[in-house]
């Protein structure tokens, strides 16, 4: 509290009101809001004239203002505004709606995105997108930064992951300079949280990114989030924060299908010198079903390949280059395969992943099973609980957050898990 306090000054006492100087709009506002009574409980003892405190601004920079040398003001707001745009980090230039190809897996995605771009109101807060690694979460939300940066410059648009976010509160937590941090993050425009799964489990930083929010939220800022889960799978979020993070859009990319992942390849080749067969591009964009980062791995591998030996790429030529890779994507895990390894591994028996039994030696074998399944396969929860003898979605669900929050605790199935893992995957 003292941190809040001791800027403050007596300027004068006037017909029963205390007037207090403040340096700054926010420390006032926070004084007004948080501890206004505090302070007129402790001046009341001091002395009854007080009847009621005004909080007003007063410092060397708003004086200057006052004088209206609109020069220095000027001045002033340009350091503020390249003080604040320091805030984020720098974006990929590649990352652009121009470059982003639509599909139907992630059409609704880009449409919430271009609609955030787009508009000067805020819409919807937050814009949570979620998704699997390397669907292209960093590159819709660059896209939007871009775009707003383009359109409405004088927007201040911030960023970052949700690891700088960290990194930038525990740095004035340690420089006790939280002031700084809390006026730094209220006065952007729009800001963008990336991968705040990172989060999860950090509960200092979780509050602090509450708070934030709350107050951007409030003051009809917009903000932008993603994650590889939705807002409710996230374990380790609390609860608050968990529900606010679902209040506005949730939008979801989904896994490629074959005709996004050609036109990728396709998009990836328009400025690139050398030319890839259509037939090879269809075989890649076949084969290699992952993620687009891996997609867009296999074409540059073969465009290099390709450069390199000087002669036209055929099917056979690419099948050598990704041979690693397309081994890897070849390797479809089954349910079946996951439940026989876990089985044996805990020495029961492969029927009792779908028996009623609920004793502990076959429950926790088939609760991992179901984990890994969730983990490792692409298959909906329903779809899961249905290979474990009909069981139901949440129970399911159930042993999902229940293994994974094991993980984080007990060494033992944190082992095992990885050693299961690594036979299956
Ligand atoms: P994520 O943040 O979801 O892990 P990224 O945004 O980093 O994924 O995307 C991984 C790579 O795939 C990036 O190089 C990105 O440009 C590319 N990419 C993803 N989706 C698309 C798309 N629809 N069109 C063009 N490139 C894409
Ligand atoms: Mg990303």
């Amino acid at each position: 509290m003292n941190s809040w306090i001791s800027p403050l000054s007596v300027d004068k006492f006037y017909s029963g009101v205390l007037y207090i100087k403040a340096p700054s709009m926010f420390l006032r506002d926070w004084v007004v809001n948080n501890y206004a009574d505090v302070i007129l409980r402790f001046c009341k003892k001091e002395s009854r004239e007080i009847r009621s405190l005004e909080v007003f601004v007063c410092s060397m920079r708003s004086s200057v203002a006052e004088k209206s040398d609109s020069k220095i003001v000027a001045a002033e707001e340009k350091r503020k505004k390249q003080e604040s745009s320091i805030l984020g980090v720098p974006l990929d230039p590649k990352f652009t709606f121009k470059n982003f190809v639509v599909g139907k897996p992630n059409e609704f995605a880009h449409a919430a995105a271009m609609r955030v771009a787009e508009s000067d109101k805020v819409a919807f807060n937050p814009l949570f997108l979620y998704s699997a690694v390397g669907l292209g979460k960093t590159h819709l939300m660059q896209a939007i930064a871009w775009h707003i940066k383009e359109r409405t410059p004088r927007r201040n648009v911030a960023y970052m992951s949700a690891e700088k976010f960290m990194y930038h509160f525990i740095k004035s937590v340690r420089d006790k300079d939280m002031m700084a941090f809390k006026e730094q993050f209220r006065s952007v425009d729009v800001l963008m949280i990336d991968d705040v799964q990172f989060i999860c489990g950090k509960d200092s930083t979780q509050e602090e990114f509450f708070h934030t929010f709350n107050a951007l939220v409030d003051n009809n800022r917009q903000v932008i989030v993603s994650a590889d889960k939705s807002p409710s799978d996230l374990n380790g979020m609390g609860e608050r924060l968990k529900s606010r993070l679902g209040w506005g859009l949730v939008a979801d990319i989904h896994q490629t299908n074959y005709e996004l992942r050609l036109g990728i390849l396709q998009s990836k080749l328009e400025d690139c010198p050398i030319k890839i067969p259509e037939k090879v591009l269809e075989f890649i964009a076949r084969k290699v079903t992952s993620n687009v980062r891996e997609l867009e791995g296999a074409l540059n591998r073969v465009i290099a390949s390709a450069d390199f030996s000087g002669n036209e790429i055929t099917i056979e030529c690419a099948k050598e280059f990704l041979s690693d890779l397309l081994r890897a994507c070849d390797k479809k895990i089954t349910i079946e395969e996951i439940q026989k390894k876990v089985a044996s591994h805990y020495s029961i028996k492969l029927s009792d992943m779908s028996s009623s039994c609920r004793a502990r030696k076959v429950a926790l074998p088939r609760q991992i099973a179901m984990y890994l399944a969730k983990k490792l396969t692409a298959t909906s929860l329903p779809e899961i609980g249905r290979n474990f003898g009909g069981r139901d979605h949440t129970t399911v669900l159930h042993a999902f957050k229940k293994i994974e929050e094991r993980t984080g605790t007990d060494p033992d199935i944190l082992r095992d898990i990885k050693l299961l893992s690594s036979l299956i995957a």
